[in-house]
């Protein structure tokens, strides 16, 4: 079980000793490319990719990123992300949240002068997550079969320059998030992303269907996905 200690031990010469036991993480990888979502879909960004998940999506691309990684501090985690030389970074997964170390991770990089992205799959509260962190929460349609898990509470966590994510499988897909933008009123409040699951629903198709309906959203592809092969990993 990962620890945090900051101890002055208490027979430590006059000058005090302090001895610190950092904040430590399960980081499945640390990687520069360019952002391949959101609002910041182009720019480059440095990503720190945490283990663990605890959700089970049917589309998950990122399932190496359940169990693989190596435990860092979240000092060495900083001193690798400033390697880079790029002021943004998104931190994501798996769930990001699922290790709650992260929230003093967000707090050295906000600290640091980082402009700040969380992608979270939108089962966990980002009450404790650093009001000047960026959330991009994506919640679960039904074909993901993670629907259950959504925590729609969080939506009053959520500040106006976070953004929500629906990721869209087919028409069924669509016609549930359709409903949830419009009653929870999600377009008037936060920029909401629709994007197609790769390789499962064309992009025209849903392109089409946000057309249709005259939707307040942004329609999204995966860019990395176009650039790279889609099964390279660390873009
Ligand atoms: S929340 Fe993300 S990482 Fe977790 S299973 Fe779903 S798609 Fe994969």
């Amino acid at each position: 079980m990962p620890v945090c200690l900051n101890l002055v031990l208490p027979d430590a010469p006059a000058a005090g000793v302090v001895v610190n036991f950092a904040m430590i993480l399960m980081v499945n990888e640390i990687f520069y490319s360019l952002q391949g979502e959101s609002s910041y879909m182009g720019q480059p960004c440095v990503f720190v990719r945490l283990t663990y998940c605890n959700l089970r999506c049917k589309w998950c691309d990122t399932e190496y990123a359940f169990y693989e990684g190596t435990h860092m501090s979240v000092p060495d985690i900083l001193e690798k992300v400033k390697t880079f030389n790029c002021n943004l970074v998104e931190v994501t997964g798996g769930e990001p949240l699922f290790q709650p170390e992260v929230i003093q991770l967000l707090k050295s990089l906000v600290d640091a002068g980082f402009t700040v992205l969380l992608e979270t799959g939108g089962s966990l509260s980002v009450a404790d997550v650093p009001r000047e962190v960026v959330k991009i929460v994506d919640f679960k349609c039904p074909s993901s079969e993670m629907e259950h898990k959504n925590l729609w509470t969080l939506l009053n966590e959520l500040g106006p320059r976070d953004e929500i994510k629906f990721v869209i499988a087919d028409r069924a897909d669509y016609d549930w998030a359709v409903a949830k933008i419009q009653d929870l009123t999600l377009a008037d409040n936060w920029v909401v992303h629709l994007s197609p699951v790769f390789g499962i629903l064309d992009y025209h198709t849903l392109a089409e269907w946000i057309l249709a309906d005259r939707l307040k959203v942004r329609f999204q592809i995966q860019l990395h996905k176009h650039i790279w092969d889609p099964a390279t990993r660390g873009v």
